[in-house]
């Protein structure tokens, strides 16, 4: 038996996605959309979902990110080799592009569960010989190029990825658009709309609009603009002709442009949004559409640290598969949820001292921060008042760890990136601040764990979820967040975090609140009151361990949306 034929059967959903965390040695992600993705696959191999997953190959990767004395960002590319952990398959399929096939290869990566239960993945690959060069280079660099090339990669994963399917013998009932990426998948499905009664026999799989939406879910990941493709049928006309008939789109897609989230909106029978505070910001920004929230969720055993892993081991054996058992994880004795801590955070010291030559201390608080670096995060917005932080930290000391990618292309994420390193300079030899390069998800998996304390500043209401946060409270580091995204629905002041500022404040006043809750509340309850901070500790796991988890997540997935 082929190695694909085992799950040909019994795969009846099929999961599209742009990128994808599989393995940190696997460069098929950028973010939060992709490690979001892999969690899910993790979770849905933990629960024996019948899915097959589609991404590209992105043998280039995302970016390798280097950085200057100055604080610029250097990009590179991050290669890899997929015959390290894949297998290529005998299956071509070919879409024509700019008059020229090009033939696509996919790679089976097969993630296997601790249970045993496996869930297929496959990468698109147009790296092939027959290929003109310029098409083997499609699948290379993840978010790179211009916007050409942006469309041709999502005419790879919609179209090709459903083409491939249908080649290596899958029958699939419900497909899953992991953001607009592949919003041309479902209208694959509605090119075979039958234009004749004898086509109708030719095809059995012809859909009309209805039927593409029963079939089709739409989770979409951000409000920001720049999040939601927007292509011109200029530059979109030449490159669809041999693939879709445009004209039949355009209803879909809007007329004025090709627009990837109004055509996932409008072949979706399913639209979710990712917490319930982004659902009610997509209602708004789309109206006329049912926006439903489904809240993302992180895979427990993937980002709980080892020390943490052994209590839970003894809470409840099978923790990692019901994370639902952490809700016991109150009941943990003191000294042990210390010692653990203790281990993860000397884990976090050393990977900091081996980076970057610093030391740090022990039993002194760490504050980490780490995600994109673009401006609506508002990396900055802690060294908003120096003098201020200068006066806290003189009270009680405070340490910070920082990492985080620009995207190439984000010139004001790269201004960004600059400020915070002259902010690094300016407090030098008082306050130690240490910017770590390269963020990815082996060292998130080291920050999400050792710090004590997680900081999220996003300006609302642009984080959609968020999912560091949640990693950082399954290993007790506490958070303390703008009011946005998930934390909206896991905030308990003062038992599971801290909220930043209220809804509707502004930058300096948000800054204002970030500067006194750090300073009255949150820094001398950590050096007076060490017994009130392992309570909290505990509050965090077990209230949000057991709610925000992928497991849970894939559950609702797969009763409320695929099994409509
Ligand atoms: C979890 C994770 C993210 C997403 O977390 P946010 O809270 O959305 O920033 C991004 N990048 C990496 C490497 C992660 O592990």
């Amino acid at each position: 038996m082929s190695l694909i034929e085992q799950f040909l059967a019994k795969t009846s959903i099929a999961y599209f996605s742009m990128e994808m965390a599989l393995q940190p040695g696997m460069h098929t992600y950028s973010g939060g959309l992709g490690i979001l993705a892999g969690d899910t696959a993790r979770s849905s191999a933990d629960l024996a979902l019948p899915i097959v997953f589609i991404t590209l190959v992105s043998r280039q990767g995302y970016l390798r990110q280097e950085i200057d004395a100055d604080g610029g960002q250097i990009d590179h590319k991050d290669p890899w080799e997929p015959s390290d952990w894949a297998t290529p398959l005998d299956a071509m399929v070919a879409v024509w592009i700019e008059g020229r096939a090009v033939w696509i290869r996919p790679w089976l990566y097969i993630l296997t569960c601790p249970l045993g239960h496996q869930v297929p993945v496959l990468l698109l690959d147009t790296r092939l010989d027959h290929n003109d060069p310029s098409d083997q280079a499609i699948t290379d660099r993840l978010y790179g190029g211009d916007e050409t090339y942006r469309l041709k990669q999502e005419i790879i994963l919609g179209v090709g990825g459903q083409r491939i399917l249908d080649a290596l013998g899958f029958r699939i009932r419900t497909f899953h658009l992991n953001e607009g990426h592949a919003a041309l998948m479902a209208a694959a499905l509605l090119k075979r709309y039958p234009t004749s009664p004898s086509q109708i026999e030719r095809d059995s799989r012809s859909f009309d609009a209805d039927q593409v939406r029963q079939r089709c879910v739409f989770t979409t990941h951000t409000p920001v603009e720049a999040g939601h493709d927007r292509f011109s049928y200029a530059m979109a006309e030449p490159l669809l002709k041999d693939v879709l008939d445009v004209e039949v789109l355009k209803p879909f897609a809007g007329y004025d442009n090709l627009n990837m989230t109004r055509l996932a909106l409008n072949l979706s029978g399913y639209v979710n949004g990712v917490a319930f505070r982004h659902a009610e910001t997509a209602q708004r920004m789309f109206p006329g559409y049912s926006i439903r929230a489904l809240t993302n969720g992180v895979h427990v055993p993937t980002w709980t640290h080892p020390a943490l892993a052994r209590l839970f081991q003894q809470l409840a054996p099978d923790w990692g598969h019901v994370p639902e058992s952490l809700m016991d994880a109150d009941q943990l004795p003191d000294d042990s949820v210390i010692a653990a801590h203790r281990e993860a955070k000397d884990d976090l010291l050393a990977e900091v001292a081996r980076r970057t030559g610093r030391k740090l201390q022990p039993d002194q608080l760490l504050l980490a921060f780490a995600r994109r670096i673009t401006g609506y995060k508002r990396p900055d917005l802690l060294f908003s008042d120096i003098e201020r932080l200068r006066a806290i930290h003189q009270k009680h000391p405070v340490q910070i760890v920082m990492a985080g990618k620009s995207h190439p292309r984000d010139e004001g994420g790269k201004a960004l990136l600059k400020n915070i390193h002259r902010h690094i300079k300016e407090l030098a030899g008082e306050l130690d601040v240490v910017y770590m390069p390269g963020y990815d998800m082996t060292l998130a998996k080291t920050m999400v764990a050792g710090a004590d304390l997680w900081l999220n500043t996003p300006l609302p209401p642009l984080e959609a979820s968020g999912t560091s946060g949640m990693k950082a409270a399954l290993n007790g580091v506490l958070n303390l967040s703008v009011l946005d995204g998930w934390w909206v629905e896991a905030w308990r002041e003062g038992v599971t975090g801290w909220a930043v500022g209220r809804d509707g404040d502004k930058n300096d006043e948000h800054a204002r609140a970030l500067y006194s809750k750090l300073e009255d509340v949150i820094l001398p309850l950590f050096y007076d009151n060490k017994e009130r901070w392992v309570w909290m500790m505990k509050q965090s796991i077990s209230k949000i361990g057991p709610r925000f988890n992928s497991q849970h997540m894939m559950r609702r997935y797969a009763s409320e949306a695929y099994l409509r």
